[in-house]
Parts: structure tokens; C-alpha cells; sequence
């Protein structure tokens, strides 16, 4: 085998192993797959893998980098849906709004504005998720739990957004079962919020990664954003700041 070919292997093997992983999990809480949409985080991962990703039926992708998303979005059929998941400063607002399909890291009212004017003259409306740290770890993006409220009652004026839920990333723990309160406390944020805002849909529970994503469709993930295993260990490490 070719290394492409062995590349497309890995990658197809991957991909089966993490959809039963999905599928046994929705099993294990009574809902059904079609509920949850792997998104397949491709940072740090050439287009061309991105390409094999996609020949193999992957139609979602999470990018952290405008900059790097910005080579390869372009490259990948339009079929596809584009995430970002990273920390968008106002200064890529409108390229990350150029680029992709839906914000998942909302951590500012400031960049919700940011992308609703780049939206509005882009004739664009932004689906976005609001980035919310559950933990209260100080090296984590996102709105304080007690913020997220009435940051939406500002939020809610921004045109050419549409908030459709919240987004969270757990801590780093040495078992998975260890993330669950963090995926609970989002999921009951989101059943406040549905409350006092029913004017908004709140659909979209973004939450689980490699480590986690078993625990997070548990608790109502309805997007898991998968890195690793799918595409193998990240080998790069000095990352571009945005
Ligand atoms: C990198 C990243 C992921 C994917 O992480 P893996 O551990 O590789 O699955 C998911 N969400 C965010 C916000 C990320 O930055």
C-alpha cells in the first residue's frame, strides 16, 4: 500500500470505530444517532487527509484557525459543513463568517457583534453557539455560567445572528465519567435558557471530544467534535495564536 492509501485506511478504520462509539452511546441513553453530528476536527490536518475525510463520508468539519481553515475550506466540496470552533478575534470576524457555516465559540458580546455586522453585509445570517466555561478553569474561553443570561438578553438585538445553543469543552480528567458534571451543567444552563428565552431555539448542545464524547452523547451532545480519533495525534505544536 501507497502511504495515501494507508492514510485512507487508518482514517476509514477510524472513522467506523468512532460512529459505533456514537451509535452504542445513543443506544446506552435512548436516543437515536441521527441526533448527533460528528464533527471531524481537522486543525493542525492537510487538506488532502481533509479530502479522504470527506471520499469517506464525512461531511462536517471543526477548524480553530481562521487562517489555516482559510486553505482548505475552498479545497473541500461545498457540501461539506465548516464549524469553527476556535477563539475568533474581531478581526477575523468577517473572514471566519466568509468561511464557515456556524460559530460555536461565542465567548464575547463584543464578537457576537462583530459577527453580526460582517453577517449583515456579507447578506449572511451567522448560526452560533455560545462557548460557555463550565469549569471556571482560568485558561478557558467562554461566558461564566452566571453571565450566559444576560449576555442572550443583549445578544438577542445583534442581527444577522442566530443563536442556536451552547458549547462547552470539559476539563482534562484521567477518566472520561469525571466530565459528566460539566456536560450536565451545560445541558441544565440550556434548559434555564430555554425557559426565560423561548423566543430562541436552543437545539444545539456542542459538547465531547476524543477523550469524553461517550459521556457528553449521555448527557445530550448533539455535536461532538472529534480530533484524534479520527485523524490520528496532533503532531504539530506551535500553533498560530487565532
Ligand atoms: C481540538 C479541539 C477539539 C478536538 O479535540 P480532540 O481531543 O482531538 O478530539 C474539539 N473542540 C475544540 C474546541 C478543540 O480546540
Amino acid at each position: 500500500m501507497d502511504d495515501d492509501q494507508n492514510v485512507k485506511e487508518t482514517v476509514k478504520h477510524n472513522i467506523a470505530i468512532v460512529r459505533e462509539r456514537i451509535a452504542k452511546a445513543c443506544r446506552r441513553a435512548g436516543r437515536d444517532p441521527a441526533e448527533v453530528t460528528l464533527v471531524a476536527v481537522s486543525k493542525t490536518v492537510d487538506a488532502a487527509r481533509v479530502i479522504r475525510a470527506y471520499e469517506l463520508g464525512i461531511r462536517d468539519f471543526g477548524e480553530n484557525w481562521v487562517q489555516e481553515a482559510a486553505e482548505k475550506v475552498p479545497r473541500i466540496e461545498a457540501l461539506s459543513t465548516w464549524h469553527f470552533i476556535g477563539h475568533l478575534q474581531t478581526n477575523k470576524a468577517r473572514k471566519a463568517v466568509e468561511l464557515f457555516d456556524i460559530i460555536h465559540s461565542v465567548d464575547s458580546l463584543r464578537i457576537a457583534r462583530a459577527i453580526g455586522k460582517a453577517a449583515a453585509s456579507l447578506g449572511k445570517e451567522m448560526r452560533v453557539l455560545l462557548e460557555v466555561n463550565v469549569s471556571g478553569e482560568f485558561s478557558k474561553y467562554g461566558f461564566n455560567s452566571e453571565d450566559v443570561s444576560a449576555a442572550v438578553g443583549d445578544m438577542i438585538r445583534v442581527p444577522a445572528i442566530c443563536i442556536q445553543g451552547l458549547m462547552t469543552m470539559a476539563p482534562v480528567v484521567s477518566h472520561p465519567d469525571e466530565a459528566r458534571p460539566y456536560f450536565v451543567k451545560l445541558r441544565q444552563l440550556r434548559d434555564r435558557l430555554q425557559v426565560e428565552y423561548p423566543e430562541i431555539a436552543w437545539q444545539h448542545l456542542s459538547m465531547g471530544m476524543t477523550d469524553d464524547f461517550e459521556v457528553a452523547i449521555e448527557e445530550g451532545a448533539t455535536m461532538v467534535r472529534i480530533g484524534r480519533a479520527i485523524f490520528g495525534e496532533r503532531t504539530k505544536v506551535n500553533q498560530p495564536l487565532s
